[in-house]
């Protein structure tokens, strides 16, 4: 029996209920079909997503995790750990950046402070995981711990057994940190000011634990040692324990918030948050936001697994960048600077890699979430007036991780796209500003720029590294700063120059190997050339990978290459040559080049971002059903709703909208225009609601693992040719038909005026 699977309605599930109840768990909740562990069975030397489970509601400014890993470690949970050493409120965006503002919480029955002792037995067997609820069983201690997140503050729930040594621990970490126990309060407060870098010197998380029981006993810890009978300790490494007394099957409860600002807004946060809400209620809060998030796209197909990839990877899309602001005593926005260390007005957001993001997930943001997307370039703007400089890899402050200048791809994709409400001129400022100055760090404003500005290119030999990239992502930036300067009516003079700079990739582009190529001072190229050799003038990626980022003109760099169809056979030679690679510039291959080696796609290498876009370009060159062969094989082979089911670290949403986008059928190669390129929908039916309400359904009814190819499409009702859509096509609602088949079609989307966007016409 064929298998229909709807998830975008109730009344679509009770309609084919008598498929269902084979296929889909009993909950019509979206939130159910996300996996939470996809991604975890990750370790350093290769990475499935190196994802953790994040207990958390869109965007928190805290979530939690279980911590399986030592106190300090990246990576705090890895599915094949045997042992959970606590609950941890956590902020990181990835094990490479780490985490800052970290403590935990572990319940037990015989006291053990040391994390090692402490640590306890636990199984995936006896493990529940929802974005909005967690639960396990805590082997060695008899006890289950349930965690239930708001934004700011959360709700655990223990159970223990007959007890009268029932404790619960609070670790605040070392790099110094405060508690101090209140009985008659059943409270804890303290602070954390454990961090990895980027926070100014009074960086502090304050907390609040509040539990529902008195205690029978209570006392501080430092060093790993109680502290007799004190309620408060200042120092290295501190924490707190409380004692119970519990009868079999007792649950106790605790709230917990904190607030960077100070004790009295974790206080207000955990009051405007938690209120008197039960455990229960909380959670049910939690499944209600997550369920209208996730159901803001609904998919339908015959696949249970693309759907539970689907809404797993959505629910990772839906996590970054966090709201790093709370609400003051009179409600009004106010943030803690994790560039100045002040208190200030309005939003602020991080724990984002622009690198990575700017490709998908803030084009998922300028499409779906605009007011949202408003108050994120209000943040951009904060935080260039806080530091002098737009952020690129923030977590909370600046980072130096990764290259380029893409915070001119996010300001620019959400203008052209027509969201409002924000200082466009101050972010336009900020832009210009990066185009001639070296930030704090080297990832912020531009590395190189005088060399940039005055060759074109950013040279190999004048110990700027990863040169060619940088040109390439400076290139890309350029364009979107044109574009913007566009719709701001900048003087013409001034969109010249950007337009100018935009076509700089041509500088490194090679003739004779056809590929990009680092460029020295005197105008020769780098040499000896290896374009399987990754880093060096490229970032984590080879030559191969990275010729490809002229999102900006595609048609241009199909010329360099001879054409559309020498352009197809460069591009088909990515698969077919084997997975070589040089390692020498890192002395060992990173997990990236692991990665790609290992997925038997030759040279391909969807694990890390450069190339993410590449499949897409087929497009641009007449040849859209190798597109659409491609992104199913990757789409396929490359993604499972499992602990192991990305190919390649995650990266704060980027890889999970890949697929989102992808399985929707089209993918927004260009931000800073407003097209996205057409690939190949997997679903039957989609259904986009927009922000405003109106709804864009992608139907497909002959899509299936065969019938992969686009013969033809139909834009509400009328034959539509483009290989790209509009924004506003989408924005206002509509109905855009695939018409699938199971060979190439020999004539949908292959005239050249059918081809998206390139400055080169
Ligand atoms: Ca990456």
């Amino acid at each position: 029996m064929k298998k229909i699977i709807s998830c975008f309605a109730f009344f679509a599930l009770l309609t084919h209920s008598y498929v269902f109840a084979q296929t889909v768990p009993k909950s019509t909740n979206l939130v159910d079909f996300v996996n939470p562990l996809m991604g975890t069975q990750s370790k350093f030397s290769l990475s499935s997503g190196n994802t953790y489970p994040a207990i958390a509601l869109p965007w928190g400014m805290n979530f939690w995790m279980p911590q399986t890993g030592k106190m300090g470690d990246g990576w705090s949970y890895m599915y094949d750990a045997e042992k959970i050493r606590g609950f941890k409120q956590t902020h990181q965006p990835s094990p490479w950046i780490n985490d800052y503002g970290q403590f935990s919480v572990m319940p037990m029955t015989s006291l053990k402070i040391d994390e090692n002792a402490r640590a306890s037995w636990f199984s995936h067997k006896a493990e529940t995981v929802k974005p909005n609820y967690y639960k396990v069983y805590l082997a060695d201690y008899d006890v289950t711990t349930e965690i239930t997140p708001t934004e700011r503050a959360a709700q655990f729930r223990f159970t223990f057994p007959k007890s009268d040594s029932s404790y619960v621990l609070l670790d605040a970490f070392d790099r110094g940190s405060y508690v101090k126990i209140i009985p008659s309060e059943r409270k804890i407060i303290g602070y954390t000011t454990k961090n990895s870098g980027g926070v100014p010197a009074n960086f502090k998380n304050y907390f609040v634990l509040v539990f529902d029981k008195d205690f029978k006993f209570s006392s501080a810890w430092n060093n790993k040692k109680i502290a007799k009978d004190t309620l408060e300790v200042k120092a290295n490494h501190v924490g707190a324990i409380v004692r119970f007394e519990t009868k079999t099957g007792e649950k106790i409860g605790l709230k917990v918030a904190s607030s960077f600002i100070s004790y009295e807004q974790a206080e207000r946060n955990m009051t405007t948050e938690l209120g008197s809400d039960t455990f229960d209620q909380t959670q049910e809060k939690g499944r209600k936001i997550w369920n209208q998030e996730l159901s803001r796209i609904t998919v339908e197909g015959d696949n249970l697994d693309e759907i539970r990839t689907f809404y797993s990877c959505l629910y990772r899309v839906l996590l970054f960048p966090r709201k790093f602001y709370e609400f003051d005593a009179k409600g009004k926005v106010v943030h803690y600077s994790p560039y100045n260390g002040e208190v200030r007005p309005g939003y602020m957001f991080t724990d984002n890699g622009f690198w990575d993001t700017f490709r998908a997930v803030f084009p998922y943001f300028t499409l779906m979430y605009p007011t949202m997307n408003a108050h994120i370039m209000e943040g951009l703007a904060n935080a260039y007036d806080e530091s002098g400089f737009l952020p690129e890899w923030a977590s909370p402050g600046h980072r130096d991780c990764m290259i380029g200048s893409n915070s001119a791809s996010l300001i620019t994709d959400s203008y052209v796209k027509g969201i409002r409400g924000y200082d466009i001129n101050k972010l336009y400022d900020a832009i210009i500003k990066n185009t001639s100055h070296a930030g704090p760090v080297s990832s912020v404003g531009r590395f190189g720029h005088d060399y940039y500005n005055k060759l074109g290119y950013v040279p190999y030999d004048v110990k700027i590294n990863e040169n060619a990239a940088r040109t390439l992502e400076y290139a890309y930036a350029d364009f979107c700063i044109a574009q913007l300067a566009k719709e701001l009516k900048k003087p013409q003079a001034e969109i010249d120059l950007y337009l100018k700079r935009s076509q700089n990739y041509r500088n490194l582009f090679d003739p004779q190997t056809k590929w990009m190529r680092g460029k020295n001072e005197d105008g020769k190229f780098q040499t000896p050339f290896n374009p399987f050799k990754w880093g060096d003038a490229f970032t984590e990626g080879n030559s191969i990978h990275y010729t490809w980022s002229v999102f900006q003109d595609v048609k241009g760099l199909v010329g360099l290459m001879g054409g559309g169809e020498a352009f197809v056979q460069k591009l088909d030679s990515v698969f077919t040559m084997p997975p070589i690679f040089d390692d020498s510039y890192y002395g060992f291959p990173i997990h990236e080049i692991r990665e790609m080696q290992i997925m038997n796609m030759g040279n391909y290498a969807h694990g890390n971002q450069p190339i993410q876009h590449m499949i897409y370009l087929y497009n641009y060159a007449g040849a859209p059903s190798k597109a659409q062969f491609w992104l199913r094989q990757v789409m396929k082979k490359l993604y499972q709703p499992t602990p192991d089911g990305y190919c390649g670290d995650e990266d704060n949403g980027q890889t999970s909208a890949w697929y989102v986008f992808s399985s929707l059928g089209f993918y927004p190669v260009t931000p800073g225009t407003t097209q996205y390129v057409i690939g190949s929908p997997l679903f039957k039916k989609a259904t986009i609601t927009m922000e405003d309400g109106k709804k864009f359904t992608i139907e497909s009814p002959k899509t299936s693992a065969a019938n992969l190819y686009v013969d033809g499409a139909t834009m509400n009702g009328k034959p539509y040719g483009n290989t790209y859509l509009e924004h506003k096509d989408i924005q206002k609602g509509g109905t855009l038909q695939f018409n699938m088949i199971s060979t190439p079609s020999k004539a949908w989307g292959i005239k050249p005026e059918a081809a998206p966007f390139s400055l080169t016409k």
